[in-house]
Parts: structure tokens; sequence; C-alpha cells
């Protein structure tokens, strides 16, 4: 087999583990978002970022950030976490946390506070809000991925299209999310690139 069907078979193969159901997220309609490209073809690690200063250790468990009774637009956030050789790695913990949708952080609690862990093929999922944003910062949502073992990747994640991407010197483009409006909803997804 030469490299390119090697290449092409091992999407063919992450493709087919990803269109399996997830069973902890919510109302997602059917569709499954394409592949993050940067794996395989780009290989290289999930860029790190700062933290900022909202940071809050030991959040709690749970796949759902959404606050009763909001009326906040929802996101769905799916993925994969993945070796730089495109293995998925199992088992990572993803410690997400983010603005409410008036671009405030509860340093108090943990609303919009929240870990997940990856399943035995790499696959997360988190529901909660579209953050809003606040003063010198374009819309994002923070994230720190510690693979078992390895060493913890601190990032944060974009949307496409936002107005203020371009005014914002910490954006890349390169953590942009996958965004689909499905509806009510906004279908987001990212494949982080960690070392195992
Ligand atoms: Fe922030």
């Amino acid at each position: 087999m030469n490299r390119i069907q090697d290449r092409s078979g091992r999407r063919r193969l992450l493709g087919a583990a990803l269109a399996l159901p997830f069973a902890s997220i919510g109302p997602v309609s059917g569709q499954t978002l394409p592949l993050t490209p940067a794996c395989g073809e780009k290989p290289e690690r999930t860029p790190s970022q700062t933290p900022g200063p909202f940071y809050t250790p030991d959040s709690p468990r749970r796949s759902s950030l959404i606050e009763p009774g909001s009326k906040a637009e929802r996101l769905v956030l799916t993925g994969l976490v993945l070796s730089p050789q495109c293995k998925p790695i199992a088992n990572a913990l993803l410690d997400f946390w983010h603005c409410d949708e008036a671009g405030g952080y509860d340093n108090q609690g943990f609303r919009y506070r929240g870990h997940v862990l990856a399943d035995a093929q790499g696959r997360y999922s988190l529901e909660t809000i579209v953050p809003g944003e606040y003063p010198g910062r374009t819309r994002h949502i923070h994230v720190k991925v510690r693979p078992p073992g390895g060493r913890v990747l601190t990032t944060q994640l974009y949307f496409p299209d936002e107005p203020g991407n371009r005014a914002d010197g910490i954006f890349r483009r390169e953590l942009t999310m996958r965004v689909a409006r499905d509806g009510v909803q906004r279908s987001a997804r990212f494949d982080f690139v960690v070392a195992a």
C-alpha cells in the first residue's frame, strides 16, 4: 500500500467511527461535519494559547453546561483527540470554560465551566451555549486537554466568520471550529492533535 492509499484509508476509518451516534449529546441532527483536515495532511499539534485570567481548577464533570431556563443559543461541540500520527487518544480529559452570553465569567462558581472525558475512540462532546464577547476579545472558548499521562494542552477555540476575529491579536485561524447552523442551535467540530 502506498502512502496516499494509506492516508485515505485512515480517513475512511475515522469517518466511520464518527458516523456512530454519540450517546451523550443532545438533540443533534444526523449530519456529520467534515473532518478537520489538519491531521494526516498537516500532522502538527494543536497550538497552545494563554489560559487568560479566568481559569478555575476542579470544574465539575458534566457533558452539558446549559443553565436551567437559559434562552441563549445552543452550541454542541464534538470532535476527536488525536495523536500526531492521527491515532485516537482514549480517555483524555477536556476542561472547558467560557463567558456567559453577556460576556461575563463566573469566577465564584462553575457556570459555563465543566470537563468531559473522551471515550475509547477519542471522541468527546459538550453541549453548551454560544458565549458572548467581552471588550478586547473575539468570541472564544477556553479548553485544557489532558491526555492520560501526557502534557496538558491549554488553548482556545474560535468561531468562523466572526467580525471580531481580525481585530483580536490572540486569534489563530488554526483554532477555528467548523460550525454549522442547525435550526435552533449551532453544531461545532474541532479535533485536537496532542502528544500522547
Ligand atoms: Fe476568555
